[in-house]
Formats: C-alpha cells, sequence, structure tokens
C-alpha cells in the first residue's frame, strides 16, 4: 500500500471551478489540496486511465487529467437491512401500504445471517459507487419479541464495526407506532444503549401520530440522539405531522438535531398550506431528505389522470434555507424493485422529478448527495480539505454536466487509506469478503 498518492489536473467542483488542483495523501489523510495556476504536464506522473497500483511502490504519482472529484458521497437514507429482499418479499399492487404488510408478515422468518449479508452486500455496493457515508434505518419489531426485534439491530452492528475503516455507518432503529408497553418500550431503550446513532419511526402511519411523535423525542433526548422520522409518505393533502415534529422539536429544544424524509403530502396540497408547513420546518430548524425514486414510484398509484408524482417540493424548501438532501431510500425490495445503490443515478432521478437541470441546479443535485448530508448526519472531518482523511471519488468526467449525462461507469473510489475501486466496478461486489474485493480492484 502507498503512503504518499500525489494526484496532479483534478477538477473540485464544490471548492473552486477556476482552478484545477494538485491533490496529496499521506497514510490515508489529506496534507495537500493545492490549486494549480495551469495544467500540469508532467512524466513522473501516471494518467488514472488504465493505472494499476503497484503494491511495492511506496509512492504513487497520478495524472487525473481533469476529472472532477467529489468528497465520497453520503447516502442519508437507506434501508440496508431490507436490500436485495424482493426475491423473498413481492408487492403486487406497488403500494406503500402493500410493501409495509407483506414484509411485516415475513420479518419473523429472516435469519440474522440472511439479514447480515444483506446489510453487507448493500454497504459494498455503495462503496464500490463512491458512498462512504451512510445513515441507514432498521427495522425494529419489538412487538414480535425480542429476538426478532434485535436480529436486525445486531447484524447492522457487526457490519458497521466490519466496515468501519471504508465506511461511515449510522443506524437508526424504527420505532413502530405508540402505544407500546413497558417492556417494549425497555427493548428499545436496550437498543439506544447498544450504540445506535439516532432513533427513528414512520408516525404519519398511525391515526393519532402525536404520542408517537414525544416518544420519540423522549428516548432521543433521554439517550442523547438524534432523531429523523419518515414523514408525511402520503398522497393525502390532510397529512400533516411534520407540524407535530416542528411544534416537538422546539419543545423538546432539538432544533438542528431533527431530520424529516419523505414529505410527499407537501407536493399534493395547495401552495399556501405547504409554505405555512415550510416555514414551521425553518423555524424548528429542521433538516429533510427526498427519496425521489421510492416515491416516484410509490406514490398516486390511487389516483387517476392527471397522477401525482410523489415527490417533495424540493425547489422551495431549498429556496427557504432548510438542509434537504436526497438518497436512495430502498434497493430492490418490496418498497422500490429498483436501484442499485448508486447516488449518481438518485441525483439524476431527482434532476428530473423536481425539474433540476440548470446550471446551478446541476451543483445543488451534486452538494444534495456530499455536503448537504454530511451536515444532516454530522460528519466531522468531512471534504476535501488538509487534515481530513482522504475519502474520494473520481469521475470519468470533465464537467458537473458530464456527470449527468455520462452517469460515468469508470470511477476511482478511495477511503480508509486504501483505493477500494479502480476505474470499471469491482468484478464481484456482491462477493461476502471484503478483503476479496479490494484484492479484486487490485488484481
Ligand atoms: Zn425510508
Amino acid at each position: 500500500m502507498a503512503t504518499r498518492t500525489e494526484i496532479i489536473n483534478v477538477r473540485l467542483p464544490l471548492l473552486d471551478e477556476n482552478h484545477w488542483f494538485t491533490l496529496t495523501v499521506e497514510n490515508g489523510v489529506w496534507v495537500g489540496v493545492d490549486p494549480q495556476s495551469q495544467q500540469i504536464y508532467s512524466s513522473s506522473h501516471q494518467s488514472v486511465d488504465g493505472w494499476r497500483p503497484n503494491a511495492n511502490l511506496a509512492v504513487e504519482l497520478l495524472d487525473a487529467e481533469g476529472k472532477v472529484m467529489l468528497p465520497g458521497l453520503v447516502d442519508s437514507h437507506m434501508h440496508l437491512d431490507k436490500a436485495f429482499s424482493l426475491n423473498r418479499v413481492g408487492n403486487e399492487s406497488g403500494t406503500l401500504q402493500e410493501a409495509v404488510r407483506n414484509y411485516a408478515a415475513k420479518v419473523a422468518s429472516f435469519s440474522k445471517e440472511e439479514i447480515r449479508t444483506r446489510i453487507r452486500k448493500a454497504a459494498l455496493q455503495s462503496i464500490s459507487f463512491g458512498t462512504t457515508s451512510i445513515r441507514t434505518h432498521l427495522d425494529f419489531h419489538v412487538r414480535m419479541g425480542r429476538e426478532i426485534a434485535l436480529r436486525t439491530l445486531e447484524a447492522a452492528l457487526e457490519v458497521k464495526e466490519e466496515f468501519s475503516q471504508y465506511l461511515t455507518l449510522q443506524l437508526f432503529p424504527m420505532i413502530p407506532p405508540a402505544p407500546l408497553t413497558a417492556p417494549e418500550i425497555d427493548l428499545i431503550e436496550e437498543a439506544l444503549r447498544m450504540g445506535v446513532d439516532g432513533i427513528g419511526g414512520a408516525p404519519h402511519l398511525s391515526p393519532d401520530p402525536k404520542p408517537s411523535i414525544n416518544l420519540i423525542f423522549r428516548l432521543a433526548e433521554k439517550y442523547d440522539r438524534l432523531v429523523d422520522i419518515h414523514t408525511d409518505e402520503s398522497d393525502n393533502p390532510e397529512k400533516k405531522t411534520v407540524a407535530i415534529i416542528a411544534d416537538v422539536t422546539r419543545q423538546f429544544g432539538y432544533q438542528g438535531r431533527v431530520t424529516v424524509d419523505h414529505l410527499c403530502s407537501l407536493a399534493s396540497m395547495p401552495d399556501d398550506e405547504a409554505w405555512g408547513l415550510i416555514e414551521a420546518m425553518r423555524a424548528a430548524e429542521l433538516s429533510s431528505i427526498t427519496l425521489p425514486a421510492a416515491n416516484l414510484y410509490l406514490q398516486g398509484r390511487a389516483d387517476h389522470f392527471p397522477v401525482r408524482r410523489g415527490i417533495t417540493r424540493v425547489k422551495e424548501i431549498r429556496a427557504a434555507g432548510i438542509p434537504i438532501a436526497t438518497a436512495s431510500d430502498n434497493i430492490q425490495d418490496p418498497f422500490h424493485p429498483f436501484g442499485r445503490a448508486d447516488l449518481l443515478q438518485i441525483a439524476l432521478i431527482t434532476a428530473y422529478g423536481a425539474h433540476m437541470g440548470s446550471a446551478c441546479d446541476i451543483r445543488n443535485l451534486l452538494g444534495m448527495v456530499t455536503e448537504v448530508p454530511a451536515q444532516i448526519l454530522g460528519l466531522t472531518e468531512y471534504g476535501i480539505t488538509v487534515g481530513n482523511p482522504a475519502k474520494f471519488v473520481l469521475f470519468d468526467a470533465h464537467t458537473p454536466e458530464e456527470i449527468f449525462s455520462d452517469l460515468p461507469e469508470r470511477r476511482w473510489v478511495y477511503g480508509g487509506g486504501h483505493w477500494m475501486r479502480i476505474a470499471a466496478p469491482p468484478a464481484h461486489w456482491e462477493v461476502t469478503e471484503l478483503t476479496t474485493a479490494w484484492n479484486d480492484v487490485r488484481r
């Protein structure tokens, strides 16, 4: 493994589009981020095209030839435990309701080993596309007893530990709707003590969401955890759970620590009502995440034409100064049958779904899969800055526009002091052994 890597002629659109950069990594940490006055021509640097690492060399000198680099992508809302379960759980109607029902019916039959295999595969695949940080929600079926409730969490904790060098993995168990019995609440508290990062749920699914929201905040406050809630994932314009969440956020003094996801009903209601809710979100300092792939698929199923599209008011939320990220949500499971854990694909779907295609929009979209979700996750040491851990993805594209039009398959991904992908995707990113995957990359 090289202890020093220098890359010349890199484009960093999030930092400065007027210069190319020379970047230097030593022992997995950025030690140089230097703008160039012009393109550098160097016979000692090797083009990244066609380059393979040499384990015997301590220094790597590479030429990116003007390719675009982003800091490691941040997938702020996934369900790694459900990923790739479509072969076990179907969804004929394509509705959220059937997905919830069918998945719950199968939960008891999933072994811990099966769940861990799915989490690992989804995490590896995410890494291979350039993601180095993930927040995953996790099923937490306390009503099915201790063993079933905890097996998902235990599997996720094991993968979090195993991949810790390469991937920041945040775990958010989803609390079922209230009322819960005292032993069920004890079980949630046990989970909170096991090392989860935050607490989530989907209170809008219950007819009276207030008690569920209060419980989430009471437990989050007790254990000093972040809150991230599936919110108003519905076409029903009367669904305004976000208003309650904003109120409770202020009651608990939790401003800046709460994220609301989906917000589909905002897109179904008249402008004045939506703007009132967006103002409430802003006043409570909520952050937000749109999940366009899943919602374009799941929402509007009961409509006759014109059919609502489900995706929230992305540009309006952003214009109000509220952080909004875009993320994968579900991958190849009954909630969403497609997807491959590639945030570029999600950014492009966001561009279509939210009508974002101007030069400014495209740069905002890059922020929605990097800096904005990094802020939502509370990541420290994020970004291509001297002193930070070097985590990045270099694309075979020369402008942000090219990234969106080409969705380049050739990417170079680095993190934890290792190259994790070099140009082509690893031939077996579904392999179960991470080390095998890395070796395969280097072959
Ligand atoms: Zn979700």
